[in-house]
């Protein structure tokens, strides 16, 4: 952008700070305003809506321009940010008083305090209550990647390291406000989704040991070691997250954790697909209802929510973990407090994001009672939580971070207290004697007023002479408009305004007096914020264990959550081990359940992979497959996060990988056709499913004629059970896949029962033992509403076909099977697959 020529001076600076903003908006700061200008002001007027003017010229043209009061600045930000845009806020450095007080020429002060990017979010407004808000730097380094990425707002900070295959997962877990990239770095999908995407090269430190000690500095270490393995990889990311959200902040610098590197944590492998397919913390389209999270949500705090669905996107594979876990939750289902602990925690202030503002030097009024309010509920909670159980014992001992605080803060901090500091109400009387004296100077106005107004009364002998406040001419006396020629007699009061039934006159002694109020209020302003400062060095000094305090908390919400959900005793606690146990009882898909209409009732299937691993199941379609296989994963999930199961009872030998190929047709988005995503898909789970693995694949070779698919079902299946040796429940409306259960020992046939009742067709929702008779593909048609002579045509060219197959040579690929199997004397007796 180019200098202004004969621009004013204001905007000399505009364009002197846009130069180094260049990918930014500049919120201009103008008194009560931030103004846009230029090609700024267009963008955001549009995304905003809001009225775009004109102010001055500059060569030649108006400048383009339009404003958001600062006092509601958050909700535009939350807009833009939303919008994809970055922010640039350049506030007005000094006082507009004190400035003219010093007969400065020119514009105020200015400069950039903060850059605003999706990832390095602290506002309320601006974040989801419920979600983590991460910003994600990875490199390359050595052949292998280094991924970084903090939530500033919770001061949450890990590290991982991943081949090329694994980036996907790793973001697809994470779900990044905005990843930090350099180009030649593959992201895939990623680079084309709705978050911001940063390519940039930044200043790295130059070798992987350099920035492994500059973060170890940085945390107080002497050297990395002290927090963990870390890579080179992982040193140089971190370090690279670090400086751009350090860069972001213009030198405040955010409260971060310790870095932890989350990739030796232990977790349940799980690749993009899956997780996309099982919609864990959020359904298709964002929402988080219809989720897993979104059912068996117990939580009642917004941090609860968010480790919560922390644990449900990153379960683990370690049974000392998970077994704690449990332990946690039964321990407080136990101790029968589960109702006290919830009542204690509801409502709790988000107390880690208000430390990030503070520690930001963004705190208000309102961040500080969160810290109250935080602390208040930890008081509250410390005597409910059942002893004995470490991980509740470590969460006991984090809830009393600093013994003195809460007192102080009960007695300093106004209750309510104000959104903002200036509105001059946020320390409670009786903390601060000169606080008080102050503010009573600036009180006592009324007293003072009315005791004024009575003299003047009786001096000029105008009984109804009233002094009011006016927004210009500061107090005046108002007079009635008999009264007006008599005062103008006097030298000292001066004729200001008439009015339709008076005059307004002003006094030097009420102007005197009208400074002493001003400068009474100003002095308190000012006292009260040296107060207030002194209350957040008290926070920042305990900034570290007040961050555990608020983990705990989450922690003890998460557990109470879990407590809830057993004790209503339709979930149970998964019994874990490291072997390769598979066996559930009366299962449910907890989604599907709590979206079933009022007055019908999810049918429990239980499920046991031993000593077969490889269910196949088949059935028509709607007749309950795809929930089934979902079902399943989902149970694995929960049991993995530690968490209870809807079940009656579940074994579960920890599973080290997590597949699922389901539903084809879902990724149009990215324009490979559905079968090449089926089989990009089961590629991967073919390359990679172990023993320990679990997979579930539904109807694949769908995307393709019937032959062919038919074929590769086959194909997949026979590989599932020869070479990857996986525990799988693979389901197919291909009944011919039946057969196949004689060839191959460990594959046992199982299929959706169906009633036929007076020519109509009920789906019972049940898997039991053997195979579906037939398609019922007729008989969906007519559920979806097809029209009658359509289903009549349908049927006779069903019947039609069938003879003609009969006729002539049976498919190859079953040569060595009978053509037909011939049907069952009774229909299969309805036996649950489980076996107890
Ligand atoms: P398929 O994959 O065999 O075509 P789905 O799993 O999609 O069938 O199920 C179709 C519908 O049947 C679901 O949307 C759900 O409403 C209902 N359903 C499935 N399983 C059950 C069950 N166990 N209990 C009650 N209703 C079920
Ligand atoms: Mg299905």
């Amino acid at each position: 952008m180019k200098e202004a020529t004969g621009a004013s001076p204001a905007m000399a600076q505009w364009f002197a700070i846009k130069a180094q903003h260049e990918d930014s908006l500049l919120f201009f700061r103008m008194g009560d305003f931030y103004e846009l200008f230029f090609a700024d002001a267009q963008a955001a007027s549009a995304a905003l809506d809001i009225a775009l003017t004109a102010r001055g010229q500059h060569q030649g043209e108006p400048i383009a321009m339009c404003g958001v009061p600062v006092s509601q600045a958050e909700t535009y930000l939350a807009r833009l940010i939303r919008r994809g845009f970055r922010v640039a806020i350049v506030e007005q450095l000094e006082d507009p008083a004190a400035a003219k007080a010093r007969g400065a020429k020119g514009p105020l002060k200015r400069g950039v305090v903060r850059l605003v990017t999706p990832g390095t979010l602290t506002e309320e407004a601006l974040l989801e209550a419920g979600r983590a808000n991460f910003c994600a730097a990875i490199v390359a380094h050595e052949g292998v990647f280094g991924l970084a990425w903090a939530d500033i707002s919770t001061g949450q900070f890990e590290t991982e390291q991943s081949g090329p295959d694994g980036l996907a997962a790793i973001l697809g877990r994470l779900d990044p406000a905005e990843i930090l990239a350099a180009e030649e770095i593959p992201l895939g999908a990623y680079a084309a989704r709705r978050v911001e995407t940063r390519r940039m090269a930044l200043h790295l430190p130059a070798n992987a040991e350099a920035a492994a000690r500059d973060l170890a500095q940085r945390f107080g270490a002497a050297s990395l070691d002290a927090f963990g393995d870390f890579s080179g990889a992982e040193a140089l990311a971190a370090s690279f997250v670090l400086a751009y959200i350090e860069a972001t902040q213009m030198g405040a610098t955010p409260r971060l954790s310790r870095p932890v590197s989350a990739g030796r944590a232990g977790q349940l492998a799980m690749d993009a697909a899956t997780r996309a397919s099982l919609e864990l913390a959020s359904a298709r389209g964002g929402s988080e209802a219809g989720s897993l999270l979104g059912a068996i949500k117990r939580t009642v705090s917004p941090a609860g929510a968010r480790l919560l669905a922390h644990w449900l996107t990153a379960p683990l594979c370690r049974l000392d973990i998970l077994q704690e876990r449990q332990r946690g939750w039964l321990a407080i289902a136990d101790s029968g407090q589960a109702e006290a602990i919830r009542t204690a925690l509801r409502g709790t202030p988000d107390m880690a994001r208000a430390l990030g503002r503070i520690t930001l030097g963004r705190a208000s009024p309102r961040d500080l009672a969160a810290i109250r309010g935080g602390l208040a509920a930890a008081e509250a909670l410390r005597s409910l939580l059942p002893a004995g159980v470490a991980l509740l014992d470590e969460a006991a001992h984090a809830l009393n971070p600093a013994p003195e605080l809460l007192a102080t803060l009960r007695a300093a901090l106004a209750e309510p207290a104000p959104l903002r500091l200036d509105e001059g109400a946020a320390i409670a009387p009786g903390f601060d004697g000169e606080l008080d004296a102050e503010r009573a100077l600036r009180d006592d106005t009324r007293r003072i007023i009315a005791e004024f107004q009575s003299e003047l009364a009786q001096r000029y002998k105008v009984a109804s002479l009233k002094i009011k406040h006016h927004a210009q001419l500061g107090y005046v006396l108002e007079a009635p408009a008999g009264a007006v020629e008599g005062l103008r007699a006097y030298p000292e009061l001066q004729l200001r305004q008439g009015m339709a039934n008076g005059a307004r006159f002003t006094h030097p002694e009420l102007s005197d007096l009208d400074r002493r109020i001003t400068e009474a209020a100003a002095r308190a302003g000012a006292r009260e914020r040296v107060v207030f400062n002194w209350l957040v060095t008290q926070v920042l000094a305990a900034a570290e264990p007040l961050a555990a305090c608020a983990a705990a908390l989450a922690l003890a919400d998460v557990l109470q959550g879990a407590a809830q959900l057993y004790e209503a005793g339709r979930f149970c606690r998964p019994a874990l081990s490291d072997d390769e146990a598979y066996s559930i009882t009366a299962g449910r898909h907890p989604v599907v359940e709590a979206a079933l209409p009022p007055g019908t009732s999810f049918i429990p299937n239980g499920c046991t992979l031993a000593p077969q691993r490889l269910m196949l199941l088949t059935g028509p379609n709607m007749a309950g497959k795809s929930t089934f296989l979902r079902q399943n994963a989902l149970l694995v999930i929960l049991a993995q996060a530690g968490l209870p199961v809807p079940a009656e009872a579940m074994q579960l030998g920890l599973v080290d990988r997590l597949f699922s190929r389901v539903g084809a047709s879902d990724d149009l988005a990215s324009g490979r056709s559905t079968f090449m995503v089926e089989m990009t898909e089961t590629a991967a789970i073919l390359h990679q499913a172990g023993p320990k693995s679990f997979v579930i694949v539904d109807e694949i070779g769908r995307g393709t004629g019937t032959r062919d698919g038919l074929a590769i079902a086959q194909a997949v299946l026979e590989s599932l059970h020869n070479q990857n040796r996986c525990r799988a429940i693979f389901a197919s409306h291909f009944h011919e896949l039946v057969q196949l259960a004689e060839a191959l020992p460990r594959l046992a046939a199982h299929t959706m029962r169906v009633k036929e009742f007076r020519g109509e067709v009920v789906f019972m929702h049940e898997v039991v033992e053997g195979a579906a008779q037939k398609s019922w593909g007729v008989h969906v048609a007519k559920l979806a509403g097809v029209p009658d002579p359509v289903l009549r045509r349908a049927d006779a060219l069903l019947k039609t076909a069938e003879r003609q197959q009969n006729a002539t040579a049976p498919l190859p690929l079953f040569a060595n099977l009978p053509d037909s199997a011939p049907a069952p004397a009774e229909p299969p007796r309805p036996r649950r697959c489980w076996i107890n």
